[in-house]
């Protein structure tokens, strides 16, 4: 047993019979602009086509192929940010290249989405930002935050970003599809209770999340966004309904995700983050989610998963400087799906990814690998550093449930 393994187990051993004390780290915190250039970074080279996932494998429900559900709100997209913005229209359109790269068209069923009802909405936003944001969008054009431009087709498009979650989720409950993806812009996991920020209005995986918590069940997220997912873990920071994963480079923006920030007072150990050093590789997260994440699910039981899937920790990426390919995120998906307890309880969400190439290849390999298939247009990372940051984060969780 491994010496990560050894410290998860141990963590999962321990009662919880104290409150720990400890106040939402990100109140407070040192919020950095996100949208600036980092290091030159090497360009995906255009591989694309060149390898097909294997076709017609059995479905994950023993008949047929495996079907993925799409919800997207490319159709109806009008946000727009502008020239030169990262995040912007083009990446949606190479999002479903990268289904059809990865030869799932044959696999793919999409669903008409809505936009989400305004109650789903204000049980993850406060009802003055809200208010506030869309009358801001609808006179725009302006900028909810530095980053964020908006203008009079943000709020449906964003409004729309977060109903296409929710019929994702719909469409797996009444179907017998294996898991979504919802494919959609503006990307959410920075917008936080009180407020958007860093290209996100509203909070798309939180609002599903919320939605299923409602109705009894448990959720595992796990966000592999190259930047802390804030506004996820601020808006579940105090419910143990939600276990919240996060692997991010740090520091970086949005300046939170320390190994320290585990959870509130009722939720102890229900916020995991990996702090990871520029340059990490996929193995790192892989042993994560192997070491510390897996115990944790464990315990937790979650009735469903879903992932804030961004791609911008593509070496590619132009904002980060983690240094995962394509083939790292379908070893992630192939992860992460296991955590669910049946086919059809994972639910992806595109969250950032601004090097259009990568994000082709990187959704390709993740739905792919959804589906349990194979399409893997690069080869897997190892070799770079972090892994000291996992025993970080394991004492941390250790400590979390300790003073529980
Ligand atoms: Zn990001």
């Amino acid at each position: 047993m491994s010496p990560f393994a050894r410290v998860a187990q141990s963590v999962e051993q321990l009662t919880r019979n104290e409150q720990v004390s400890g106040s939402n780290p990100l109140s407070g915190s040192n919020v950095r602009s996100r949208w600036r250039p980092s290091r030159p970074r090497p360009k995906l080279r255009a591989t694309l086509g060149r390898q097909r996932a294997a076709p017609l494998r059995s479905s994950l429900w023993g008949y047929g192929r495996s079907v993925l559900i799409v919800a997207s709100n490319a159709s109806t997209d009008r946000h727009q940010t502008g020239p030169g913005h990262p995040e912007r229209s083009g990446r949606l359109p190479a999002a479903h290249d990268g289904l059809i790269d990865a030869g799932l068209s044959d696999a793919i069923n999409t669903v008409d989405v809505y936009p989400a009802p305004h109650a789903a909405v204000a049980r993850v936003h406060d009802a003055g930002y809200l208010a506030l944001a869309q009358r801001r969008c609808e006179r725009g054009p302006g900028h909810l935050d530095a980053d964020t431009p908006i203008g009079p087709g943000s709020w449906d498009t964003a409004l729309m970003a977060a109903g296409a979650g929710l019929a994702a989720a719909e469409a797996l409950r009444t179907g017998n599809a294996d898991a979504a993806f919802v494919l959609v812009r503006p990307p959410g996991h920075h917008a936080t209770f009180a407020g958007g920020m860093g290209f996100c209005l509203i909070n798309n995986v939180a609002v599903l999340a919320r939605h299923l918590c409602d109705g009894g069940e448990k959720v595992l997220i796990v966000d592999w966004d190259v930047h802390h997912g804030n506004g996820t873990q601020d808006i579940f920071w105090d419910d143990p309904s939600v276990l919240f994963v996060s692997s991010h480079q740090y520091p970086h923006y949005p300046g939170t995700g320390r190994a320290d920030e585990t959870g509130g007072l009722n939720a102890p150990g229900a916020t995991i983050n990996l702090a990871l050093p520029a340059g990490a590789t996929g193995d790192v997260i892989l042993r994560f989610l192997d070491d510390v994440v897996a115990p944790a699910v464990e315990v937790h039981q979650p009735d469903w998963v879903l992932v804030s899937a961004g791609f911008d920790a593509h070496r590619a990426d132009p904002l980060a400087d983690l240094e995962l390919s394509s083939a790292d995120f379908a070893d992630l998906a192939t992860r992460v799906a296991q955590f669910a307890p049946r086919p059809g309880r994972v639910v992806a969400f595109l969250e950032g990814g601004y090097d259009l190439t990568a994000v082709r290849a990187s959704v390709g390999a993740t739905a792919a690998a959804l589906l349990g298939e194979r399409f893997r247009p690069e080869t897997p990372t190892s070799g770079g550093p972090g892994a000291d940051h996992i025993i970080e984060t394991a004492m941390a969780r250790v400590r979390a449930l300790d003073q529980s």
